[in-house]
């Protein structure tokens, strides 16, 4: 039932254990920003305006808890995706990725309309439709894109994509949106032009984040801080081990599970299960019927945890995370029941070697697992679970340091 994932859009995509370019300010991210303009250039015969980048995320605890108006702790990843892009004032907008050969994509903003694009390139041209209906001024433009963000492995490369168009046109077309505002219209274009009826963290992320920190976000009203998340001043690493698996089942299990958590919450008689404190649990859970019970205990207690994990980050106490987030899994895997026999068996692998705690992340049937290790034990960790995955008969793991990376900016 699972399937490789994407190798339309490249398999070759992962660096082994090294962060990457565009970890922030610096030669590397200059670098990159210099190669996407050279690559404008060769492809449009005029240089860009500018290039623009925004990350991915891993979701370190808080999973399935946006779309219900909960709680969430992401970090931003130096892996990232820059648009280099260049004004026009005639309406016509064309797209082109690295990742699709030397097609461009031709469309005007004017006839943009849900379904009227296919593939990738609804997720950019998503995002000027979603600009352009909420009322904003916005024309054409020729956008290049180039990305070092793994694909469809649950580190968000479509909100990255978006959130990196967003932010160039909010500086293209002088917008001045607030962050908060760009992710809104990252999400509908993601919502309503892409058709994937995804939560608001992962564009919240990629715009909102800072490098060093993890970010503490408030679904509902969009509210966030910032929590130092030092990693290395404690000798810890945080790997993500990504199953390169997605089972199929998983975009249809998405919609029921958020119908379900809706209709649960419509039981209880609350606008969402963020409304359900932590204290009135168990009297809810024996009101509802059977089938609502796990995912109702599921979404409560992850939002208690997000906050406890906000909570001892914010008191420097960063290795005590790792049982909150072995603690996360289990509610994944025995209640919300997103888990799957890869990511069970490389949280099961992490944990044998040494690893401090692990849970998947992303919306699950496959994608990453999170470990935070001590750092001495990063090589050995990642080894263990390639040695599980080989005895098992799965595709060996990629690897990656995640390095708490700022967010969306723009490059030049
Ligand atoms: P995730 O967001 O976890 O990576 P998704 O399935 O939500 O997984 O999004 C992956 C899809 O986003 C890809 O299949 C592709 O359509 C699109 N995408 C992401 N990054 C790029 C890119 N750099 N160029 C073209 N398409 C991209
Ligand atoms: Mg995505």
């Amino acid at each position: 039932m699972s399937t490789d994932r994407d190798t339309a859009t490249g398999s070759d995509r992962h660096t082994e254990h090294a962060p990457g370019p565009g970890t922030g300010t610096g030669t590397g991210t200059d670098q990159a920003a210099a190669r996407s303009a050279r690559a404008f250039g060769a492809l449009y015969g005029v240089p860009p305006d500018g290039v623009w980048s925004a990350p991915g995320r891993v979701n370190v605890i808080g999973e399935h808890t946006d779309y219900n108006d909960g709680f969430a702790l992401p970090m931003a990843l130096p892996q990232t995706t820059r648009v280099a892009a260049r004004r026009r004032d005639d309406g016509v907008l064309r797209l082109h990725s690295a990742l699709d050969g030397g097609r461009v994509t031709e469309l005007r903003v004017a006839d943009l309309t849900p379904g009227a694009v296919t593939g990738w390139a609804r997720y950019p041209a998503g995002t000027v439709w979603a600009l352009a209906e909420a009322g904003h001024p916005v024309g054409g433009a020729d956008l290049h894109i180039d990305s070092t963000v793994p694909t469809g492995a649950g580190l968000s490369s479509s909100a990255a994509l978006e959130c990196a168009v967003a932010v160039a046109y909010d500086d293209l077309y002088g917008l001045g949106l607030s962050r908060p505002a760009l992710a809104r219209i990252a999400q509908r274009a993601e919502n309503g032009f892409a058709g994937v009826p995804c939560g608001i963290m992962d564009q919240m992320a990629s715009l909102c984040c800072a490098e060093g920190a993890a970010l503490h976000l408030d679904s509902r009203t969009l509210e966030h801080h910032q929590v130092p998340f030092d990693l290395a001043a404690h000798d810890l690493a945080l790997l993500v081990l990504d199953t390169r698996v997605q089972h199929d089942l998983g975009d249809g299990a998405y919609a029921a599970l958020r119908a379900g958590c809706e209709r649960a919450a419509g039981l209880l008689g609350l606008p969402a299960l963020r409304d359900l404190p932590a204290d009135r649990l168990r009297e809810a859970l024996g009101a509802l019927p059977a089938e609502a019970v796990p995912l109702v205990r599921h979404v409560v207690t992850e939002n208690a945890r997000v906050t406890e994990a906000a909570a001892r980050l914010a008191a420097g106490d960063t290795p005590a995370l790792g049982p909150l987030l072995t603690a996360g899994h289990a509610s994944l895997r025995d209640d919300f029941r997103v888990s799957c026999a890869e990511t069970d068996l490389a949280v099961d692998a992490a944990l044998a070697a040494g690893a401090l705690g692990a849970r998947m992340t992303g919306g699950g049937f496959g994608g990453s697992v999170i470990a935070l290790v001590p750092a001495a034990l990063a090589d050995p960790v990642a080894a263990a679970v390639t040695a599980a995955f080989t005895r098992a008969g799965h595709h060996r793991p990629s690897v990656l340091t995640a390095v708490p990376s700022r967010g969306a900016a723009r490059l030049c």
